[in-house]
């Protein structure tokens, strides 16, 4: 049985679709586009044709909507490719999702039909100066007056940002709120004065897409650009939107895992020594075995937590294993392909070097994965164990 039976018809054309983009236009350019990091606007424009931002958009607002197990196998053929594509495809997604459960009619009039086309793209801006793991803790400010809010504040390591033209900005529109979550909305904002983006973060992987600080000062958006136009409800709809969030970088780390499978297991068939193809001495065929029964048990934890969030459950303890779990096989895998290449996994003229350098992002990404422990402990106490 392949993984595609799960899905029907329509959506394994689509996967498939996506496998033939990644096979015929990714793979070829990918190496050049890593090392220069170069932005991937033909890559993305394709990706608009396709209708990949269109994914979590209803009909009605010009989307393709698919499941989310369909969502997730997605994604995983995108960072086959290039880890950087998926990632160019994430955030908009979590965006796409806190419109459509939490806005109001007008806002996702305004924003969803051209989110859906990829002509707006979306980001969410969390994480601060000061940190990303205690959300709550967040300074940036929104301050009410006769005309909306004006922000004061920083945020970090928003990626997209330069090119997004919707962010879902987390801040606090009352600081003084206790419990401080009670303080917290997203607004909707667009790039305007007040707004910089003042630097793009030099990083170890995760190349052609920008990751960047960004700046408030006396940055004004109107009082409709509350989320769902009620203040104070922003850090309970961003752990909803994180619950895709967790799920998109799971499937990103299968995506990354795969591939250094892939690769391995094409080179162990090649690369002979004593005489033999490598994957016949055990140590080798052992790697190849672990790689690919913990990417198996990635990939159906993963789409357990996919299916679960289709049956409407609450899957913050779901889609917290699958990205703790996943992308943790994802960087052991990784590194075991660097193993089975020996020098040439290290050469920057193959792509196993670059799934190394991947790999950590999925660990700490959408919240770390000490994080995702304490999410999965907290739960397992509340709801009375793992199947109560
Ligand atoms: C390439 C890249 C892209 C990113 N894109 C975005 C984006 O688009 N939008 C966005 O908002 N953010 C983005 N991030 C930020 C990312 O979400 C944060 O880095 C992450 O949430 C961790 O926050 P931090 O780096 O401030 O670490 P900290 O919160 O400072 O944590 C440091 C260490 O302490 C541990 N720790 C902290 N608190 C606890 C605790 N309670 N229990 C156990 N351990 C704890 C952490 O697990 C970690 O190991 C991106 C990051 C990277 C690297």
């Amino acid at each position: 049985m392949s993984t595609l039976d799960i899905l029907s018809e329509d959506e394994q054309f689509i996967v498939r679709t996506v496998r033939d983009f990644v096979d015929k236009d990714v793979r070829p350019v990918v190496r050049e586009l890593e090392h220069t990091d170069t932005y991937p606007e033909a890559l993305i424009d394709r990706m608009k044709e396709l209708g990949v931002f269109g994914l979590a958009v209803p009909q009605e607002y010009g989307g393709t909507p698919v499941s989310t197990p369909c969502y997730v196998l997605i994604t995983e053929e995108l960072a086959r490719g290039w880890m950087s594509l998926a990632g160019a495809m994430g955030g908009h997604t979590v965006v796409a999702k806190l419109l459509l459960h939490f806005g109001t009619e007008e806002q996702k009039r305004r924003y969803l039909p051209r989110m859906a086309t990829g002509e707006v793209r979306a980001t969410m801006a969390l994480t601060e100066p000061g940190g990303g793991s205690d959300l709550q803790a967040i300074r940036t400010v929104a301050r009410k007056d006769a005309d909306g809010y004006v922000v004061d504040g920083a945020k970090t390591w928003i990626t997209n940002s330069r090119r997004s033209r919707l962010i879902a900005l987390l801040c606090k529109t009352d600081p003084e709120a206790s419990p401080a979550h009670r303080g917290i909305s997203v607004l909707l904002a667009e790039h305007g004065p007040g707004l910089t983006v003042s630097r793009d973060l030099p990083k170890l992987g995760y190349k052609g897409v920008e990751s960047c600080e960004l700046s408030f000062e006396d940055y004004r958006v109107p009082a409709d650009a509350v989320l769902g136009g009620v203040e104070g409800k922003g850090f309970a709809q961003m752990m909803k939107g994180l619950e895709t969030g967790r799920l998109q970088v799971a499937a990103r780390a299968l995506g990354v895992g795969r591939a250094a499978l892939e690769d391995s297991l094409a080179y162990a068939q090649e690369r002979e020594s004593f005489g033999k193809p490598i994957w016949q001495h055990q140590s080798i065929g052992n790697h190849l075995a672990d790689m690919a029964t913990s990417l198996t048990a990635a990939r159906q934890l993963t789409l357990y937590a996919a299916r679960e969030a289709d049956a409407g459950r609450r899957v913050d303890m779901e889609a917290g294993m699958a990205k703790l779990f996943a992308s943790e096989t994802a960087m052991q895998i990784a590194l075991n392909a660097v193993r089975i290449h020996g020098a040439y996994g290290y050469s920057t003229e193959f792509d196993v070097e670059r799934y190394f350098r991947d790999a950590p992002l999925m660990i700490v990404g959408e919240g770390t994965n000490e994080i995702q422990r304490n999410v999965i402990a907290a739960q397992l106490v509340k709801r009375g164990g793992l199947d109560a």
